[in-house]
């Protein structure tokens, strides 16, 4: 709880996935980017928030959050390995796409908490490995387009 009293980001995260555990809600559906150098992120899909626990280091308590990427049970591992490969965007994309973009939101000109961002996308048939379907865009921007196709 934050000191007003209502759940932090985190609370609100640890109630969600508890409510699943206990079968009150489907699993919170969960967008997961990583930090590939400092404010640059990759997203890497949607996964469901299944469990949490807290765990008390020396100084604070720490929320641990379990994620299970969003597939298909039915789908065999082949078909879901090649899932996870296709949407990754290759490094040398990347690498691209950053200097191309230099390193810059390409709607704003903003250099912070960049995104790497499908224009097509991967949902609907874009590609990853291309760079003219990948673009730089900041958090704002990125979220901004991501509510449109979503
Ligand atoms: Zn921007």
């Amino acid at each position: 709880m934050s000191p007003s009293g209502t759940p932090t980001e985190n609370g609100k995260f640890f109630q969600a996935a508890l409510d699943y555990k206990h079968g009150f809600r489907e699993p919170s559906r969960i967008q997961v980017y990583r930090k590939l150098r400092k404010g640059i992120w990759v997203d890497m899909g949607f996964y469901d928030l299944i469990d949490a626990y807290e765990k008390n280091d020396q100084k604070r308590k720490v929320f641990k959050f379990l994620l299970k990427p969003k597939i298909d049970l039915n789908q065999d591992d082949q078909e879901y390995l090649d899932m996870l490969h296709n949407r990754q965007i290759p490094g040398e994309v990347q690498k691209e796409v950053y200097e191309r973009d230099r390193g810059k939101c390409r709607i704003c000109g903003s250099s912070d908490n960049l995104h790497f961002d499908h224009i097509l996308p991967f949902s609907k048939g874009g590609s990853s490995k291309v760079a003219s379907n990948i673009q730089l865009l900041c958090a704002r921007h990125n979220l901004k387009k991501g509510a449109k196709f979503i």
